[in-house]
């Protein structure tokens, strides 16, 4: 992207660019999405731009792919890790960034988890690439509750404030000592995996925070989203005491796969589309 564009022309371009692929994505799918999801997915990109415009400029490499291969399990399998960052180079200064569609707050109380994935990248790119480093740092795309929240009210000066606090950049030490440790952890899961081992999080972890400060348990934040909630047992006893409106609702779901609101709004909007498509061709 040209340094010297300006922040209108960019804005533009970004409207554009989601209206594309949004097309695209529609006629290779067949499926649309609600006028309201739509517009919540590009003021999502837009205010990301607004908060990332300074790094965003400064982008020298996108996507680059750092691999370690060749590792040895505990269990003496072997397996290779790979990643995908982008690299920042101004002022003399390099710093590898990881984009997460994870929100920033969850990222902040889990921590660790991050610090290991930035490690083996920070150690494959200096130590073993012998490429300058300076610093690495994580970049959550999902908004905080706080910005959903205002969004949803309309309220522009309450989107305001909480568009002022949301902070998507978090900074991670480079640490070569848990390195080491990682890529063994890596290595358990790996076994694990081959192992047919799958265990899911415990009853009272989904019942438990999602976050430090978060009042949002994990089994409604994370587990609603995973593709493995039908078959989990863990997540089919959370639902069933749980005391969550949506939660009761789901239940339904293992009766009839093909019932509820949001599926009936899911093909409604699917048919809508139809017209605009056919339209195009
Ligand atoms: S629903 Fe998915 S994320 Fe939640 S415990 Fe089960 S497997 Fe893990």
């Amino acid at each position: 992207m040209e340094a010297n564009w300006k922040d209108n022309e960019i804005q533009d371009f970004i409207r554009q660019a989601y209206q594309q692929n949004f097309d695209l994505l529609r006629l290779e799918s067949g499926i649309s999405l609600t006028p309201e999801v739509k517009r919540a997915g590009l003021l999502q990109v837009l205010f990301y731009w607004q908060k990332m415009r300074d790094v965003a400029l400064n982008v020298s490499e996108t996507e680059v792919r750092l691999s370690l291969p060749q590792q040895e399990s505990p269990k003496e399998r072997e397996f290779g890790i790979e990643g995908v960052v982008d690299i920042v180079r101004e002022g003399g200064k390099t710093i590898i960034y990881d984009i997460k569609t994870h929100d920033g707050d969850y990222v902040r109380s889990h921590i660790d988890q991050y610090e290991d994935q930035l490690n083996v990248y920070a150690h494959i790119w200096k130590e073993l690439q012998k490429q300058p480093l300076d610093g690495t740092a994580v970049i959550c795309t999902d908004f905080p509750d706080d910005v959903k929240e205002a969004l949803t009210s309309g309220n522009e000066a309450q989107l305001e404030r909480a568009l002022d606090r949301w902070d998507p950049l978090i900074e991670i030490a480079f640490d070569r000592r848990k390195v080491k440790d990682t890529i063994h952890s890596f290595g358990e899961v790996v076994d694990q995996i081959e192992d047919r081992e799958f265990e899911p999080r415990s009853v009272e972890e989904l019942r438990g925070s999602y976050t430090d400060r978060s009042n949002v348990s994990f089994g409604t934040h994370v587990c609603r989203n995973c593709d493995a909630r039908f078959s989990c047992a863990a997540y089919r006893v959370y639902v069933r005491h749980g005391r969550g409106r949506a939660d009761q609702i789901f239940e339904n779901y293992y009766n009839d796969l093909e019932v509820g609101e949001p599926l009936e709004e899911w093909r409604t909007t699917g048919l809508d589309s139809v017209g605009d498509v056919e339209g195009m061709i």
